[in-house]
C-alpha cells in the first residue's frame, strides 16, 4: 500500500505515532507543510486517494472537491461535525471515526473536571504554589461532590461512561437525549428528561457529551444556564458550539452560574479572556482524549479503516 497517497490535513495528535505510521505504511502527504497549497494541489490533488483529519481540520465540502479522486475520510476523533458528510454521501466517499476506544479517557476527563470545580482542585494548587498557605492560612470550605445530581445531555458511549463514573460516586443520574432509553432507564434507574431546561432545573452539574449537530448548536442556552443558576455548574467535554459562549461568560462574570469545567470552546483555541481570572473556572486545552494509550489506539484504528479499504474488506468503524 505504500503508493496510496494520504492527506493529512493537519497534524492531528501531539505524538508522531500516526504520522509515522502513515508514512511507514502508505505514501504521506503533510498538507499543512506546504507553504505554498496552489503549487502542493497542482502536483498531487488527483493522486489523493485518502484524507486523515479530526476535529481542529477536517473535511468541509470545498476540501472535498479538491480532490476528484478521493475515496475515503478517516477522521483520528470519534465527532463528525467537522466532516461534510452529505457531500462525501453525494460523492460516494467512505466515512470512518475512532469510537468506543476514546471514551474512558474522555468520561475520565469529565469526572476529573467536575471534581475538579466541586472541590476548587486547580485553585487550592495555585493557593500552595502561590506560597498563600503560609501568609494567609487555611482556605475556605468547598462542596462536596458524592451524591450530587448530575444531569448528562447526550446518554451516548461517552455520557453512558461518566454515569457509570458518577454511579460510583453514589450520585442520581439524569439525562436528556432525543429519546427516553428505556432500557437504561428502568435497569439503571437514571431519570429521563425531555427538555434540556427541566433537566438543567433539577441537576447540581449539567455536562455536556452529546454529538455537535446543527440541533444541538447552543443547546445550552441562556434559559438553560439560568436553570442550572448560582449554585449548579456545567462541564463541557462535547463541542464548544454546543454552548453560547458569550451567554456562558455572562452568566460566570455576574455571578448567575456557580462555575464550569470546559475542556472545549467556540473559537479554539481562541479563550474569552474575561474567563481568565474566574476561580470558578476549570480549563483545559481540549485534551479530552490526550492520553498515549488512547492517542495509538486511535492512530490504530485510523490506519485498520484505511487499510481494511483499500484491501476491499469492510470497513472497522464505517460512518459512511
Ligand atoms: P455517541 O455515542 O454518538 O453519543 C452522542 C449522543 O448525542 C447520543 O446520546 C445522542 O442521543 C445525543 N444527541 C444527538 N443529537 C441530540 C439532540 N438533538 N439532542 C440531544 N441529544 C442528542 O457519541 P460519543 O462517542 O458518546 O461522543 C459524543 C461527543 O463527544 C462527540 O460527538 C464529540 O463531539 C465529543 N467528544 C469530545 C472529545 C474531547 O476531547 N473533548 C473527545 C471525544 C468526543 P440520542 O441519539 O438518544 O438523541
Amino acid at each position: 500500500m505504500e503508493n496510496v497517497c494520504v492527506m493529512m490535513t493537519c497534524p492531528c495528535s501531539p505524538s508522531s505515532y500516526l504520522k509515522e505510521e502513515i508514512d511507514k505504511q502508505f505514501k504521506l502527504f503533510r498538507y499543512w507543510e506546504f507553504a505554498n497549497k496552489e503549487d502542493f494541489l497542482k502536483a498531487n490533488a488527483e493522486s489523493i486517494r485518502a484524507i486523515v483529519c479530526n476535529t481542529a481540520v477536517g473535511a468541509d465540502a470545498e476540501t472535498i472537491d479538491l480532490f476528484p479522486n478521493l475515496e475515503i475520510v478517516s477522521t483520528f476523533s470519534v465527532g463528525l461535525d467537522k466532516i461534510d458528510l452529505v457531500k462525501c454521501k453525494e460523492k460516494g466517499i467512505r466515512v470512518t471515526n475512532t469510537p468506543d476506544v476514546l471514551t474512558d479517557c474522555v468520561a475520565d476527563t469529565a469526572m476529573s473536571l467536575m471534581l475538579a470545580i466541586f472541590r476548587k482542585i486547580c485553585e487550592h494548587d495555585r493557593y500552595v504554589r502561590s506560597g498563600s498557605w503560609a501568609t494567609k492560612g487555611d482556605m475556605e470550605l468547598t462542596t462536596k461532590f458524592s451524591g450530587k445530581r448530575v444531569g448528562i445531555l447526550g446518554l451516548g458511549r461517552i455520557g453512558s461512561a461518566i454515569a457509570r463514573r458518577a454511579e460510583a460516586f453514589g450520585c442520581l443520574i439524569s439525562y436528556h437525549s432525543r429519546s427516553e432509553k428505556s432500557s437504561i432507564s428502568n435497569a439503571k434507574n437514571y431519570k429521563y428528561f425531555s427538555s434540556v431546561v427541566d433537566m438543567a432545573s433539577n441537576c447540581d452539574v449539567l455536562v455536556v457529551a452529546c454529538a455537535l449537530t446543527s440541533e444541538t448548536r447552543h443547546i445550552v442556552n441562556r434559559e438553560v444556564i439560568d436553570a442550572v443558576g448560582s449554585k449548579g455548574y456545567i462541564v463541557n467535554i462535547g463541542r464548544g458550539q454546543h454552548i453560547d459562549e458569550a451567554e456562558l461568560v455572562a452568566a460566570l462574570v455576574e455571578g448567575r452560574l456557580g462555575g464550569a469545567g470546559l475542556d472545549v470552546f467556540e473559537k479554539e483555541p481562541e479563550v474569552p479572556k474575561e474567563l481568565f481570572n474566574l476561580e470558578n473556572v476549570v480549563m483545559l486545552p481540549h485534551v479530552g482524549s490526550n492520553t498515549w494509550e488512547t492517542d495509538k489506539d486511535m492512530a490504530d484504528l485510523v490506519i485498520a479503516n484505511l487499510k481494511a479499504h483499500f484491501l476491499k474488506q469492510p470497513l472497522l468503524t464505517p460512518v459512511v
